[in-house]
């Protein structure tokens, strides 16, 4: 059971604490930003050289209105360029909406599909992957036919913890593995410890962040290159990983995912 490892590509406009949250943000979408932040150019630096120091395949989840911010698109080109075999780019949003967080939308979640996927088809070419994640995980079972119905064959937003249970739109977690499965999307649930969180946020949280340090350390190896399609395999089980760019942006760009064995080659 290999690592499938994610990154998610939010700059700091994106969270859900200034915008895309009815009652968590404190700022209504004003549309994209003309310059990428400090801490973001300085995190996509350092996730390249971390690339440089392992081998394995990963997919990063792009918020698509970057594309109209100055400079992340010939950002983006550069790096399938220096990682083509190894970098997958798959839908997190155009605004990064907390979905479930509304309430049921379809036409709206739909047509955000269309044109997310437009966008990451023309800049992403053949890396593009049919995969989606929900922004900051708000996900809901209503959602699971409207990816369907766009094209998408892999949804990994679920992180099966109580904790966060609020997030599935008024349901559970299994309900919206249900709706999956019946859906024929292929969920794939963020790796757990003791049922809570330790992915993302979790990682930089205390007391969360122990744990969470504790469980990528014995994460297993990575997906090869050649082994990226198995994340579309019902007949495969992965374990999931997920962080952000902006994470690589911390302790002056030196910042590493905590796994065993991925630190140099
Ligand atoms: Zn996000």
């Amino acid at each position: 059971m290999p690592t499938w490892f994610t990154v998610d590509t939010d700059d700091f406009r994106h969270l859900p604490k200034h915008q895309g949250h009815p009652t968590r943000s404190k700022e209504v979408y004003a549309g994209p930003s003309d310059t990428l932040s400090e801490a973001f150019l300085v995190g996509w630096k350092g996730l390249l050289d971390w690339m440089d120091l392992h081998e394995g395949a990963l997919t990063l989840f792009v918020i698509t209105d970057l594309f109209e911010t100055k400079g992340f698109g010939e950002l983006l080109a550069s790096a399938l360029e220096r990682f083509p075999k190894r970098l997958t780019v798959a839908c997190h949003g155009h605004t990064h909406r907390s979905w479930s967080a509304w309430g049921e939308d379809k036409a709206g979640f739909e047509s955000m599909l269309t044109r997310s996927t437009e966008r990451l088809k023309s800049h992403a070419g053949r890396a593009f992957r049919p995969y989606f994640r929900a922004p900051s995980g708000y996900i809901a079972p209503w959602m699971a036919a409207s990816l369907a119905s766009k094209g998408y064959i892999v949804d990994t937003s679920v992180n099966p913890s109580w904790l966060v249970k609020h997030k599935t739109g008024g349901t559970s977690w299994a309900a919206v593995c249900a709706a999956m499965e019946a859906a024929g999307v292929v969920e794939r649930p963020w790796m757990t410890r003791w049922r809570l969180p330790v992915n993302g946020p979790a990682l930089f949280r205390f007391p969360l962040s122990g744990l969470a340090r504790k469980a990528w350390r014995k994460a297993p190896r990575l997906l090869k290159p050649e082994e990226e399609r198995w994340v579309e395999r019902h007949d495969v089980e992965l374990c999931t990983l997920y962080c952000h760019v902006l994470d690589f942006a911390r302790n002056n760009g030196t910042w590493t995912p905590p796994l065993a064995g991925h630190r140099a080659k």
